[in-house]
C-alpha cells in the first residue's frame, strides 16, 4: 500500500514537471504579464515586446555583462533575423538556412540541433533569414525557406509533424515566426515578388493538420476544415482582369493574436506586380491590416494603407493592441512612412501621421476616409505612355521600398504610452517597365536603386506618442536600422545596430546608458526573461537581410559591415 501510493507520488510529481514544460493558451496568454518566459515571437502574442522585469533598469544597467555566447557555426552565416523563445531552461532560436538550436539557459550549452534539408532552386527574396519558432504543448514549431512548416520535441530535437505550405517552385517560402491562437498555429506565406497568393493558414498546432484557410486578395475561396468557407471580398471588384490569380499580397510577417478581441491581425505586401498601371483599383487586400476571427477564419475588418500600390510598400508591419482614451486600438508603423492607429476590434481609423521625415508619394492620411491624399505625379510613370512602351518615368519617392520600417518590430511601453519604433530615412530612383506572370519567375514590372537622403544617417530610433504624432526623442543611427526593439518596466529600450552594437537608452529621454559591441551586425530583435532570481537578456547578432542584396547606394555604403552569427546572453554582475 505503502509502496503503491510512493509510486502514485512520483508518476503525480513526473507529471507536474511535464505539465510545466508544455506549454498551454494560458501560459502563453499570461506570459507578457509575468515576462518569466518567452513563449511567443513578440513577448506575447500581441507584440508588445514589453517586460514587466525590472532587476535590470536604468541604475543597475552598468553592471550588464555577458553570461554566455553561443555560435551557429558551419558556413551558414548570412542574416539572422531570429528572436529566441526561452521556455523551462531552455532557449529555442532558429538561424539562417532553415535551421534551430536548444541550448541551455543556464550554460549557453547545445542540446540539440535541427537542419532542415533544403532542395535546389528555393526563392527567398531576400536572404536566407527566419525570424523565430513558436512554442505550443511540447512542441517547437517553424517555417522554412522551402515553405514547411516543422514541429519538433522540444526535448529530443525530434520531428513530430511536418507540413507543406507551398509550392516553393513557384516562389513561395516562409521567414516569420508561426503565431499561436486558441490552440492553433497560424502562419502567411512569402513570395511576393513572386506573384504568389497571399493567405493566412490555421493548423492544429499539435497535429498539424489544417484547420482553416483565409486568402489575402478578393476573388480566392477560404475553406473551414476542407469545405469551401466563402470567397475573399468580391470578385473583381477592386482588381481588373485576371490579374487577382497571381495577386500577391503576401502574409510574409507573420501576425499578432489579441485575445480580448478574438482577432488574428496580420499585414499583406504589395500587390503583383509593381507596376500598378496594369492592374487599376485598390487590389484588396493588399497592403492592408486584416483582422481575421480566430474561430471562423473569416476576415471581420480589413484597413488598406496604401490602396493601388506603386511603390512596393507591403502593409505586413506588424498590428499592436494596446490601449487608448479607454478603448483597444492598434498601433502600426507603415512600410510607406505613415503611423496608424485603429480600432482594434472594427478597424476604423482613428489617428495617421508620419513617423519619417520624408513622404513623398502622399501628403497626408485623411482621417474622416481612412485614405491617402496622394501626390499622383510621384507615381512611377506608365510604361505604355512612353514613346517606346518600355519604359515608364523615373520619380525620386520616399521612403525607399525597403520601408520607413521594415521586418524589424517596434516595440509599446503601457508605462510611457510611447512607441519605440526602429525607422529609416531613405528614398530611391523608381520605374515600371512591362511584365507577364510567370510561375517561379520574378514578377515586378518595375526597377530601382535606393538612395541615401542625409550624410550622416539613415537609421532613427525613435520614440512615439501616438496620441499626438510627436516625436518625444530619436537617437541616429549611420546605418539603416534592421533589428527590433523591446522596452522594459525597468525604463530602458533595447535595440540592436549594424554595427554590431546592443544598445540600451532612458525610455523617457532617450539617454544611452549601455552598449555591447557582438562582433557582427544586429538585424534581430531582443528579448529578457527570468530564472530564479536572476533576469537574462539576449539577442541574435549576424549582419544580412534585404539591405545588402537590395539596398543600391545604401548596401555600398554599408559593405564594410561583417557576417556572422550567434547569440549572446547577458545578466548583471553578481547574478
Ligand atoms: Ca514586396
Amino acid at each position: 500500500m505503502r509502496k503503491l501510493l510512493l509510486s502514485a507520488l512520483v508518476l503525480a510529481a513526473v507529471s507536474s514537471l511535464t505539465a510545466q514544460a508544455a506549454v498551454t493558451d494560458s501560459m502563453i496568454e499570461q506570459e507578457a504579464k509575468t515576462g518569466k518566459e518567452v513563449l511567443s515571437y513578440g513577448l506575447g502574442t500581441r507584440g508588445q515586446r514589453f517586460s514587466p522585469l525590472t532587476q535590470i533598469n536604468t541604475k543597475s544597467i552598468k553592471t550588464l555583462a555577458p553570461a554566455w555566447s553561443f555560435s551557429f557555426g558551419g558556413e551558414k552565416q548570412r542574416g539572422q533575423e531570429s528572436q529566441p523563445l526561452i521556455n523551462n531552461g531552455k532557449m529555442f532560436v532558429t538561424a539562417s538556412y532553415s535551421r534551430i538550436f536548444a541550448i541551455d539557459t543556464k550554460t549557453g550549452k547545445k542540446l540539440w540541433k535541427y537542419e532542415h534539408r533544403l532542395p535546389e532552386g528555393i526563392m527567398p527574396c531576400c536572404d536566407v533569414v527566419n525570424r523565430g519558432a513558436a512554442l505550443y504543448d511540447n512542441l517547437v514549431i517553424f517555417g522554412t525557406l522551402d515553405a514547411q512548416l516543422v514541429a519538433l520535441d522540444q526535448t529530443t530535437g525530434k520531428v513530430v509533424w511536418k507540413e507543406k505550405i507551398d509550392d516553393f517552385a513557384a516562389g513561395y517560402s516562409y521567414t516569420a515566426a508561426p503565431l499561436i491562437a486558441k490552440g492553433l498555429v497560424l502562419t502567411g506565406v512569402s513570395g511576393g515578388e513572386f506573384g504568389v497568393v497571399g493567405r493566412v493558414e490555421a493548423r492544429d498546432a499539435k497535429t498539424g493538420k489544417m484547420v482553416w484557410t483565409r486568402p489575402t486578395v478578393e476573388g480566392h475561396m477560404g475553406t473551414l476544415n476542407g469545405k469551401d468557407n466563402g470567397i475573399t471580398g468580391t470578385t473583381n471588384a477592386t482588381w481588373p482582369g485576371e490579374l487577382w490569380k497571381t495577386g500577391g499580397a503576401a502574409t510574409w510577417l507573420g501576425g499578432t493574436y489579441d485575445p480580448e478581441t478574438g482577432l488574428a491581425y496580420f499585414g499583406t505586401g504589395n500587390p503583383g506586380p509593381w507596376n500598378s498601371h496594369l492592374r487599376k483599383g485598390d487590389n484588396l487586400y493588399s497592403c492592408s491590416t486584416v483582422a481575421v476571427d480566430v474561430a471562423t477564419g473569416k476576415i471581420v475588418w480589413h484597413y488598406q494603407n496604401t490602396p493601388n500600390d506603386g511603390w512596393d510598400f507591403d502593409g505586413v508591419n506588424e498590428f499592436v493592441t494596446f490601449d487608448m482614451d479607454g478603448k483597444r486600438v492598434g498601433g502600426k508603423a507603415d512600410r510607406n512612412g505613415f503611423f496608424y492607429v485603429n480600432d482594434a476590434k472594427t478597424g476604423k481609423l482613428i489617428n495617421a501621421f508620419p513617423f519619417v521625415k520624408k513622404v513623398t508619394w502622399a501628403t497626408g492620411i485623411d482621417l474622416k476616409s481612412g485614405r491617402p491624399n496622394y501626390v499622383p505625379e510621384n507615381r512611377p510613370g506608365d510604361p505604355t505612355a512612353g514613346a517606346d512602351g518600355k519604359k515608364g518615368a523615373t520619380v525620386f519617392a520616399a521612403p525607399s521600398f525597403l520601408g520607413g520600417k521594415n521586418q524589424m518590430p517596434m516595440a509599446y511601453s503601457p508605462k510611457t504610452g510611447m512607441f519605440y519604433v526602429p525607422s529609416n530615412e531613405w528614398g530611391m530612383d523608381i520605374w515600371n517597365e512591362p511584365v507577364s506572370y510567370k510561375k517561379g519567375a520574378a514578377y515586378l514590372g518595375a526597377g530601382f536603386t535606393i538612395k541615401t537622403i542625409n550624410d550622416d544617417y539613415i537609421g532613427a530610433l525613435r520614440a512615439i506618442d501616438p496620441k499626438t504624432g510627436k516625436i518625444a526623442w530619436e537617437v541616429k543611427n549611420g546605418a539603416p536600422l534592421w533589428g527590433g526593439v523591446m522596452t522594459t518596466a525597468g525604463d530602458l529600450v533595447f535595440w540592436g545596430t549594424p554595427e554590431g552594437y546592443l544598445k540600451a537608452a532612458d525610455a523617457k529621454t532617450g539617454k544611452v546608458v549601455w552598449q555591447f559591441q557582438t562582433g557582427s551586425g544586429i538585424v534581430a530583435p531582443p528579448v529578457t526573461w527570468q530564472e530564479g532570481d536572476t533576469q537574462y537578456l539576449a539577442v541574435v547578432s549576424g549582419w544580412g537581410g534585404a539591405v545588402p542584396l537590395w539596398g543600391g547606394d545604401v548596401a555600398s555604403k554599408v559593405n564594410y559591415l561583417e557576417q556572422g552569427g550567434s547569440v549572446w546572453v547577458f545578466k548583471l554582475a553578481g547574478k
